[in-house]
């Protein structure tokens, strides 16, 4: 017989588990409270040209990667067109203060041997440490997609180490240190809390390789909802769910914000689970999680600019490029200092199909905190106001003024420019506080970011970037995970990937 699930949340995780539960056999409908399905994988067009929402890098989607197998698995791969990124220069870091460039390799030996020849000096300690990094990964069986990947956590001591510290046993020359944690802000990442295995695992990806889609991120999203109406499940945009109603320890029925019920046998919830908690009419979480969660922080935010360009004027990069005023900002991302802002950001110029010598648009995230527009907190989509819109007008010359610092003439390249503040983030995701990754992974507490995938009420499941990893190959592979809990059979997905 046909079990129904429900799937609260069209975003990545919500997708991934519905895809993977409909190649279970079950009957699945996903509800999205937004007319756009995709969550982190929305994309929008101006002027002729589509910028994605979010997702700009991908790890894992090449051969042998964790995304891959996962989308070879639900017949999906043909479908995405991706490339990688530059094999001699994966990722760019520009630092103002001595003006240096650095074009860092893609692959384990290529990016261990090029800060070798930049700090011989500390020859063996980058090697010891890049063997440390990609041994922290190795230990997380889930994310390599192997059986077993309930097991207990490690027991390294450095796995809950504070990334920074993880760096410091190993390495001196504080430039070094600096350079070494370049990808922080893909981890979410702050000096002081950023577990070190969470730093190991992006790093992972992207030092091994990443990649970009050729045309919109929402491609992805297209494939997984065609998958699921393949498989006979159902889709279904502007849907919010408002109520969860329990009995007797049982998700009994949901409802959605039009009035519409629905009574499945099963929920899976993709949403934050602190909008979770909102609408649930009932204890899903013991006490000591319940107060966990009422109190957790969220990670960061995002200030974001979209440039339109004018054609044939500027080079398509294919990497992204990090800058930073000096080389004490590497830690810094969730910050706000008004007099010098932005002091740390990454571009990159979105990659199109059939992608020509000359990008049609550049795009600009500022990691930052929410409270820099803390106060237009309480406004709505198009209705905050002069004042906020002076503000933001302010704030996206800064970030264009900065990559004319490392781009000079970049300025006379834009056509158009629009941009997105932690507010549009928040009210377009969904996300508390517009957080990028939602709850902060934090050392000092180290279940803190890690939420059970089963709740007290014996058919809801969690599932999304609050359980174990964000990002876009984190998020899928908790979605196994979702998805062989709803099923009731450990490593019973897995072992056919
Ligand atoms: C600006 C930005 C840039 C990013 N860049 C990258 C990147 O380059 N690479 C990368 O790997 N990751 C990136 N991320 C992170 C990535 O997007 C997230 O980790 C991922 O989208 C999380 O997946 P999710 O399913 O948990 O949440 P989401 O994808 O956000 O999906 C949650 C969905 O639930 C819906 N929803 C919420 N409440 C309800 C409700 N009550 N009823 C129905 N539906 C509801 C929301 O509308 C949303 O569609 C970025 C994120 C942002 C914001």
């Amino acid at each position: 017989m046909e079990k129904q699930v429900v799937i609260i949340g069209g975003g990545v995780g919500g997708l991934f588990t519905a895809a993977l539960l409909g190649m279970e056999g079950r009957k699945v409908t996903v509800l999205e409270r937004s007319p756009h399905i995709g969550g982190g994988l929305q994309s929008f067009s101006r002027n002729g040209v589509t910028f994605d929402a979010g997702m700009h890098v991908v790890g894992g989607l090449q051969p042998g990667g964790s995304l891959n197998r996962i989308c070879r698995y639900l017949g999906i791969l043909d479908q995405l067109h991706y490339r990688q990124v530059d094999a001699d220069c994966g990722d760019e870091v520009v630092c103002f203060e001595d003006g240096m460039t650095y074009r860092i390799p893609q692959g384990r030996e290529p990016f261990t041997k090029y800060f070798q020849q930049l700090f011989p000096e500390e020859k063996e300690n980058i090697q010891r440490y890049v063997d440390h990094l990609f041994a922290l990964a190795d230990q997380v069986d889930f994310f390599f997609l192997r059986p077993g990947s309930g097991s207990a956590p490690s027991s390294d001591e450095a796995f809950y180490q504070p990334s920074a510290q993880f760096i410091a046993r190993y390495v001196h020359n504080p430039k070094l240190r600096s350079l070494l944690a370049y990808l922080s802000p893909l981890a979410g990442g702050d000096a002081g809390y950023t577990p070190a295995y969470v730093f190991a695992l992006i790093n992972y990806l992207y030092i091994n390789a990443h990649s970009r889609f050729e045309g919109p991120a929402e491609q992805l999203a297209d494939a997984l909802v065609s998958k699921i109406r393949e498989l006979g499940g159902e889709v279904l945009s502007d849907t919010e769910v408002t109520a969860i109603h329990l009995e007797d320890g049982r998700v009994r029925s949901l409802t959605a914000a039009d009035g519409r019920m629905f009574t499945p046998e099963c929920v899976v919830s993709s949403i934050h689970p602190q909008s979770l908690l909102n609408i649930v009419d009932g204890q899903i979480f013991t006490k000591a999680s319940r107060n966990r969660l009422a109190t957790a922080q969220n990670n960061y935010s995002a200030f974001c600019v979209y440039a339109v360009l004018k054609e044939g004027t500027f080079p398509y990069l294919n990497h992204p490029c990090y800058c930073w005023d000096s080389y004490d900002m590497v830690w810094q991302f969730g910050k706000y200092d008004q007099e010098n802002w932005p002091q740390n950001f990454v571009y990159f110029t979105p990659c199109e199909r059939n992608q020509g010598p000359y990008a049609r648009a550049l795009q600009v995230i500022v990691f930052s905190p929410f409270s820099m527009c803390e106060q237009w907190a309480d406004t709505t989509v198009g209705k905050r106001g002069a004042d906020y819109e002076a503000w933001k007008s302010k704030h996206t010359d800064l970030i264009l003024n900065k990559i004319e610092k490392s781009r000079p003439g970049f300025r006379n390249c834009v056509k158009q420019v629009y941009a997105a503040t932690p507010l549009t983030v928040r009210d377009y995701y969904d996300q508390p506080e517009g957080s990028l990754y939602g709850l902060l992974k934090d050392s000092r507490s180290p279940f803190s970011g890690y939420l059970p995938i089963r709740t007290k009420a014996e058919n809801l499941f969690m599932t999304g970037q609050n359980v174990y990893l964000h990002g876009c190959c984190g998020v899928p592979l908790t979605a196994v995970m979702t998805a062989e809990a709803v099923i009731g059979e450990t490593d019973g997905i897995v072992r056919k990937m």
